[in-house]
Formats: C-alpha cells, sequence, structure tokens
C-alpha cells in the first residue's frame, strides 16, 4: 500500500534518508525503530506531505504522491490530487498537536466537515462513536487543558480516525506522556490493531510494545535500513552488529 523508491531527503546539506527503499503491505503492522536522528520521524512526515523530498518516488495505494517534472526535479502533485491522498492517512503526533480553544467533540469533527463537507449531525455521530472506541466518550464537551496527556493522544488518535484513513501513522506517540499514561493509549492501538485491518507504521522507542504489536521491523541508521525482519528476528536474534549494539543501549 506504501512503496519508497530511493528516497532521498536534504535538510541543506544533512542529507537525512540516504537512497531510502521499502514496502509496507495492506494491514501490515510495522514499526520503525532507531537511533534518534537517524530519520524515522522523516519519513513519516515525508508521507504526510509535510515534507518534500529531494529525489526518489513515492506510492500510496497505487497513487503517485510527487510528479516527476521536466530537468528531473519533483514537484509535489496538484493540490486536489495531495489532497486526496492526504485522506488515506492520518498521523498522530508526539505531542498530541490538539487545537486548543475546541472542545474534544469539535477536535474530532472539525477535519471531516471542512475538508469532506460532511453534515455537523453526521461527523457528531461518527466523533462519538469514536470517542466511545477511545474510551472518552464522556469527554466530549471537555477542552483539551481540562484532560491529562493519556486522554490528549486519545482524542488525537479519534481524531486522526475521523477522516476514515487507510493508513495511520504514529510518531512516539507515549514520549511526551508519564509512564503510567503509556498503556492506554497503547490499548487503543492494541484495539485498533484487533478490530481493523488498517494499515500502522509506527516509530517508537517502546521496544516491548513494537516487538508485540508489530509484524515486521525496520531498523534505521543515519537514514538507511540496516536490518529488517520480525518482531523475534530483530528483538531476539539482530544479525547487524550496529542491531545489537542499539538495542544493548536501550533494552
Ligand atoms: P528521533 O527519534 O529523535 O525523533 P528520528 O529518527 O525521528 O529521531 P528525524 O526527526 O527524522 O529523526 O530527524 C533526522 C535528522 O534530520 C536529524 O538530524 C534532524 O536534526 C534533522 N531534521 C529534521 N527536521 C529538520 C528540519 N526541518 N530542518 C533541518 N533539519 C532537520
Amino acid at each position: 500500500i506504501i512503496r519508497l523508491d530511493n528516497i532521498v531527503k536534504k535538510f541543506g546539506p544533512l542529507t537525512v534518508l540516504d537512497g531510502l527503499s521499502m514496502e509496507v503491505m495492506p494491514g501490515e503492522k510495522l514499526a520503525l525503530i532507531g537511533p534518534s536522528g537517524s530519520g524515522k520521524t522523516t519519513i513519516l512526515r515525508i508521507l504526510m506531505t509535510l515534507e518534500t523530498i529531494s529525489g526518489g518516488f513515492i506510492q500510496v495505494d497505487g497513487d503517485h504522491l510527487y510528479h516527476m517534472k521536466k530537468a528531473g526535479s519533483l514537484v509535489p502533485a496538484d493540490e486536489r490530487h495531495l489532497h486526496k491522498m492526504r485522506e488515506k492517512i492520518g498521523m498522530v503526533f508526539q505531542h498530541f498537536n490538539l487545537f486548543p480553544h475546541k472542545c474534544v467533540l469539535d477536535n474530532v469533527t472539525l477535519a471531516p466537515m471542512l475538508t469532506k463537507g460532511v453534515a455537523r449531525s453526521a461527523a457528531e455521530k461518527r466523533a462519538m462513536e469514536l470517542l466511545d472506541m477511545v474510551g472518552l466518550a464522556d469527554k466530549a464537551k471537555s477542552m483539551p487543558a481540562q484532560l491529562s496527556g493519556g486522554q490528549k493522544q486519545r482524542v488525537a488518535i479519534a481524531r486522526a480516525l475521523a477522516l476514515s484513513p487507510k493508513i495511520m501513522l504514529f510518531d512516539e506517540v507515549t514520549s511526551a506522556l508519564d509512564p503510567e499514561l503509556v498503556e492506554e493509549v497503547l490499548n487503543v492501538m492494541r484495539k485498533l490493531a484487533a478490530e481493523t485491518d488498517m494499515t500502522m507504521l509506527l516509530v517508537t522507542h517502546e521496544m516491548g510494545f513494537a516487538h508485540d504489536f508489530a509484524d515486521r521491523v525496520l531498523f534505521f541508521d543515519r537514514g538507511k535500513i540496516v536490518e529488517e525482519g520480525k518482531p523475534d528476528h530483530i528483538f531476539r536474534n539482530p544479525t547487524q552488529e550496529r542491531t545489537q549494539t542499539f538495542l544493548r543501549k536501550i533494552i
């Protein structure tokens, strides 16, 4: 459902992704792990079209994200096309990024109403189902500031789901949370994986969760995939020395 071909991403002189190729199958749960600065977040941001690329091709659900222009430069596809592509992907960020002046319900209904023209009543009905799914139906009228970090993150998940994406991206969604709030967010993700056939990509430092949750794990270092495989392979018997060193340090 996602295919990256030879992606190069530079920030000025810094090459963050250096000819990265990877594929994600429909319904797959993929964990991206690796040291800080290795380019994991950048991959998710590129898929959300929050970053452009310096070279390569990206296909999502059979469509190209970018078009090749004459003289070899890549340009984002036109806005209408990008809009269509963005609806296929939902993203949850480390720092929640909820709209602070909107109540929980409005946070979840805003995108479907504005981007898809869904009527308020239908958007609210769907939002309440999603809030129920993340265990927060009783907080629909609360403001984000009244919620705990774990609750905010569950609202952010409900909000990303409101556009019915085929693919969900989770960028270190538990890193900013107090330890006792981590589990409630991971539980929502487990539920989502169990109850839907959504494709899920997560960047995480929660190795235990990555092990239990992912079908496949990619270990990144310096913008390249060093090693990939089933969780048992990566976490129990990594063959590359860099993977072994990384895991020894953090587990
Ligand atoms: P972490 O686990 O710390 O989030 P990461 O593997 O997700 O790390 P990225 O956030 O993708 O890494 O960053 C990769 C590199 O790109 C880092 O060196 C970072 O400083 C750099 N970088 C990211 N965004 C920008 C930007 N907008 N401008 C300049 N450099 C950037």
